[in-house]
């Protein structure tokens, strides 16, 4: 039990933040050591199981982050970019892993991450589960098998509290797209269609957002020709398929060398 890697969860008491708590402390392979929440959060001092509404955890809800990484193997986030901007400074000042599954970070924030890296081994996926990172492989090997008569669009659905668009998860498989036919997304991107636009650019690729109720998360990768179309698609239907493979990139963290890793490489999908 002793040997077992130390985690801590941030954004305690948000969607993802509950999900991994649970996640981590029903785990074998790991052990809750920390939950992060921001000061003057009501949940702060309290027992984070108490909080969730189930049995004590012996694990207090602390907005300290830095005292409770210095005595942690690897930390799990799910929170805000600025938050998660913050935590990397912090993880990288403890020398820990830092699992971040925050999305809708801008170049600026992506860079300061890149400079946590240099001292914190970083695993950061817009997903974290086995079936769209699959996904993401084939989305590149089809785009690359099919020439630009082929319009690409990606089509994403989640909840009505999701404040970023397009996904992360729709950026990642965009981006996958633009590999496959080898430009830059930054080049094709083409979302928020609204009002007179003109018509579709040859070899761009399009993001449309969904938002409704309590949507997980639905993509659709759609490759539209003449006459045809394919659509590869992954509907995540339970949220602790993040969690899970949150806990297992923190697994596969420990020991690795500085630096910033996907969930390709965690899964053993990267090329
Ligand atoms: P959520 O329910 O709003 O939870 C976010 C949590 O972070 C809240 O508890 C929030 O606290 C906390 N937080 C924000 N700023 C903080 C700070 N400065 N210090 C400490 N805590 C802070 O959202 P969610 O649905 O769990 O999603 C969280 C993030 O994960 C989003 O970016 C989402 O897109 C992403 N996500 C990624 C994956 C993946 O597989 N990569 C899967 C699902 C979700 P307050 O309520 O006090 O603001």
């Amino acid at each position: 039990m002793g040997d077992l890697p130390k985690i801590v969860v941030t954004g305690a008491s948000g969607r993802m933040g509950q999900m991994l708590m649970k996640t981590v402390s029903a785990s074998d392979k790991c052990t809750l050591v920390g939950a992060i929440e921001r000061s003057g959060h009501d949940w702060i001092g309290r027992d984070a199981g108490l909080c969730m509404g189930g049995g004590a955890l012996g694990v207090m809800v602390s907005d300290d982050a830095l005292e409770a990484f210095a005595s942690a193997d690897a930390v799990i986030d799910f929170t805000a970019p600025s938050a998660t901007v913050e935590f990397a400074a912090l993880a990288a000042q403890a020398r820990i892993v830092h699992v971040i599954g925050t999305t809708g970070m801008d170049e600026a924030e992506l860079a300061k991450l890149t400079a946590a890296g240099r001292h914190a081994t970083i695993i950061r996926a817009g997903n974290m589960s086995l079936g769209v990172n699959l996904l993401t492989k084939l989305t590149r090997m089809v785009a690359a098998a099919l020439d630009v008569d082929y319009d690409i669009e990606i089509i994403e659905a989640h909840h009505n509290r999701k404040v970023d668009a397009p996904s992360g998860t729709a950026l990642m498989l965009g981006e996958a797209a633009a590999q496959g036919r080898g430009v830059k997304l930054a080049d094709v991107r083409d979302s928020g269609r609204d009002g007179i636009t003109s018509a579709r650019q040859q070899g761009d690729i399009g993001f449309s957002a969904i938002r409704g109720g309590d949507i997980i998360g639905e993509h659709d990768v759609l490759f539209a020709g003449e006459g045809e179309r394919i659509i590869l698609r992954h509907v995540a239907s339970d949220r602790s398929l993040f969690a899970k493979g949150a806990v297992r990139a923190a697994i596969w963290g420990q020991g690795r060398a500085p630096g910033e890793y996907d969930m390709l490489d965690v899964l053993g999908l990267a090329d």
